[in-house]
């Protein structure tokens, strides 16, 4: 039997260790469950995770852009 799953960083931690990595299947079905693969706590789905990717870069720059917009006087 061959292993099918992979790591993944991901850009928040797990809610239970604080850990970043993931470990989910290869075959990346967004319904698989994605799992922390330092405490094995259910992350989500694929789906979830791919979101998550797409999602955290742009809340990132938004909350750069406010902080500067705060700054003026
Ligand atoms: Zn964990």
């Amino acid at each position: 039997m061959s292993d099918l799953s992979e790591e993944m960083r991901m850009p928040t931690p797990c809610p239970d260790c604080g850990s970043h990595r993931v470990r989910l299947s290869q075959i990346h079905n967004p319904e698989d469950k994605v799992f922390c693969s330092s405490c094995n706590s259910l992350r989500g789905t694929y789906s979830d995770l791919k979101k998550e990717l797409i999602e955290e870069p742009k809340s990132q720059k938004e909350a750069l852009i406010e902080e500067v917009a705060n700054r003026k006087p």
